[in-house]
């Protein structure tokens, strides 16, 4: 059993950090939020005060952090991870951040490392059936893979250092675009009469199914576990879908990819975040579409 060093307790990182516990990995934790730290206490973890304390004497470190400049910080920053950690640790970052920081932190930090992002969402992590998809070499992917299988299902190394966060950002833009048509189907599905769980009922078997449709169905009712029947709590939230969608844009900026859907899938949610809505689950934007007033 390896000892972990697990840093970002929060939506994601708390139940990715008990199953590590559950698997009989040792397990010392991190968060800036008092109340992340109480629950990885309960869970069996170690709480500790800073990033640095997490990292010391540990085999691996995972962050999972909101966006890249939490993880070059927490990497790179005085007293961060790869000054605190052994010289033969093993960084795993899980967080989703951009392509160009994901290859800095990796090529400065003076350890192995992998980018590692996550597809499954908050129950996904609960369940330990996450996919991970990793950038970064074969013999380092080796190594971690033991640790990864006790959070998630599917393991696919992607090529090398930052080829994780290029998978995620395709995923996630793929992600957004679904959520936006199928809200936008249950909403015309309503206008012409039918009921959510008619058209759930045809299309889950049909050519216009999507994870969005059949895990995560905007409307409460066909999918009692998703967010829709929780008022909209996330899950995963609206202000990480836009960030995420900013990620993708700027990665097809980059080498000139045409993504016309994606960009529209960006302003939707740029302007549901922009009217103070950043909190809800990003299923939610079937209310932004509701309204009517949207071109
Ligand atoms: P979250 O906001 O719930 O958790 C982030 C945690 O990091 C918080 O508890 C916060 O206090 C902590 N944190 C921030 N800065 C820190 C620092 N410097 N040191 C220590 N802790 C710090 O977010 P989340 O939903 O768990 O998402 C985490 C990452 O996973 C994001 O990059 C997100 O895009 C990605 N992700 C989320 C989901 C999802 O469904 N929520 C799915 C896949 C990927």
């Amino acid at each position: 059993m390896a000892r972990i060093g697990f840093i970002g307790l929060g939506r994601m990182g708390a139940p990715m950090a008990r199953n590590l516990l559950k698997a009989g990995h040792a397990v010392t934790g991190f968060d800036l939020v008092p109340e992340a730290l109480a629950g990885f206490a309960a869970a069996g973890g170690t709480p500790v005060a800073s990033a640095a304390a997490a990292a010391a004497g540990a085999e691996f470190v995972i962050t999972m952090l909101p966006a890249g400049p939490q993880v070059r910080e927490a990497v790179l920053g005085a007293g961060g991870i790869a000054a605190a950690s052994p010289a033969d640790a093993v960084l795993i970052d899980c967080s989703t951040i951009d392509v160009a920081t994901a290859r800095e932190v990796a090529a400065q930090c003076g350890r192995a490392m992998l980018d590692a992002p996550v597809s499954g969402g908050t129950m996904g992590a609960e369940a330990g059936t996450l996919t991970f998809m990793a950038g970064g070499e074969p013999e380092v992917f080796a190594r971690a893979e033991p640790v990864l299988r006790a959070m998630g299902r599917t393991l696919v190394l992607c090529g090398g250092a930052g080829a994780g966060q290029a998978v995620k950002a395709c995923n996630n833009m793929m992600l957004a675009a679904n959520m936006i048509v199928t809200a936008e189907a249950m909403i015309l599905a309503e206008k012409l009469g039918l009921t959510h769980q008619a058209l759930f009922d045809v299309v889950s078997k049909s050519t216009g199914q999507s994870w969005a449709l059949t895990s995560y169905c905007p409307v409460p009712g066909p999918v009692p576990a998703s967010p829709a029947n929780r008022d909209y709590a996330p899950g995963f939230s609206v202000a990480l879908m836009e960030k995420d969608l900013g990620l993708a844009q700027a990665a097809a900026e980059s080498v000139g990819a045409a993504t016309p859907l994606g960009a529209m899938a960006r302003s939707l949610y740029a302007r549901f975040l922009a009217e103070g809505q950043g909190g809800l689950d990003f299923s939610a934007i079937i209310q932004l579409l509701r309204r009517g007033d949207i071109t």
